[in-house]
């Protein structure tokens, strides 16, 4: 592949290579249309991701080599920024960022006041709101937020009755874009009716409200242990890498919960030690990843065989009859555990 290594010695920010040098090369390369469209490829591959912030025709093509700026609509564009904003005891809410498009959105804000924080601290105004669902640590923010910034509230269409100030209503399958990057709505009931969870495939990025929670997931208050798991098994089907920003810091109590029934998980064992940490730090556990998550959360866990033991449920017990044992034995008031989670 030595075309790789030309390449991105032409295209690179520190080439020492001259300007007219760089303008002879890509004459040549232009009178070869094959490996002109070839080059085009491994160009978008090529770029450095941080160069899509600000660059749309590299500095030696500007001017002259106007034909390349078809390259620009080849490159990645930015990462959306995530913050993660603590609000009330133990909830999050999410600032995203997209930079180019100067569009930014809150994921949902249980109360306006550290979200107007956070958005002071960083010069921005609010566009959207995004709710996952009902639940007033999710939506008590927005009357406040939209008032104050002109902001325009997102969330599920089966539950537009009950999200305040609702302004987009979203049905699970559709698409939506917040700047230029487009967001995916899964329907995820269980915890809620109307529940949804938002992907953003370009970013990795899933935001899973009340649904999945790191090691655990959420109380079934207006759903089945059937809608629950086919919930989850939605958002298990994206890929593993997939980082999960989810409504609550209940981690450290579900870790504990989910020992009691692995115990002998030792990656499970080495993770706690990981949250334990953080948490005597202060410090948030979230983001997780997917890939992490299937291999110690016990809600996501139906064939591990000790789990199925620690429950006495059988080998041919289904999956949904696993996981809907595995809620109720969380659900159980237990004297070893402070149950103070109200969603978890
Ligand atoms: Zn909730």
């Amino acid at each position: 592949m030595a075309n790789l290594a030309q390449l991105s010695v032409l295209c690179g920010p520190t080439s020492l290579i001259r300007a007219s040098a760089v303008n002879r090369a890509f004459a040549v390369v232009r009178r070869t249309a094959g490996l002109h469209q070839f080059l085009q490829q491994v160009y978008a591959v090529e770029m450095p991701p941080r160069y899509s912030h600000n660059i749309a025709t590299p500095r030696h093509m500007r001017g002259t080599q106007t034909r390349y700026r078809a390259y620009s609509t080849n490159v990645v564009t930015s990462k959306l920024q995530i913050e993660l904003v603590p609000c009330l005891v133990d909830n999050y809410a999410y600032l995203l960022q997209d930079v180019n498009a100067k569009v930014t959105a809150v994921v949902d804000p249980s109360a306006a006041g550290p979200v107007i924080d956070a958005l002071n601290a960083k010069g921005l105004s609010l566009h959207f709101i995004l709710n996952t669902h009902h639940h007033w640590d999710h939506t008590g923010g927005n009357a406040e937020l939209k008032r104050k910034y002109n902001a325009k509230v997102v969330g599920p269409r089966a539950d537009e009755e009950r999200i305040p100030g609702i302004d987009i209503s979203l049905r699970g399958g559709q698409t939506w874009k917040l700047g230029e990057h487009m967001m995916q709505v899964l329907e995820t009931p269980g915890h809620t009716r109307g529940h949804v969870t938002f992907y953003f495939p370009d970013s990795g990025a899933v935001f899973t409200g009340d649904t999945l929670f790191s090691l655990g997931c959420g109380r079934l208050f207006e759903g089945t242990a059937e809608q629950m798991w086919n919930s989850l098994s939605k958002i298990s089907q994206l890929p593993d890498e997939t980082l999960i920003y989810c409504g609550h810091e209940y981690t450290l109590s579900n870790a504990k919960f989910a020992m009691s029934l692995e115990p002998t998980n030792e990656t499970l064992s080495s993770h706690y030690e990981k949250i334990a940490q953080l948490r005597r730090k202060g410090l948030p556990t979230i983001p997780t990843t997917l890939g992490e998550e299937k291999k110690f959360n016990p809600f996501l866990r139906p064939s591990s065989l000790e789990l199925r033991k620690a429950l006495n449920l059988s080998r041919s017990a289904s999956d949904v009859e696993t996981f809907a044992a595995v809620r109720s034995a969380k659900d159980r008031p237990c004297v070893c555990r402070q149950r103070k989670n109200m969603d978890d």
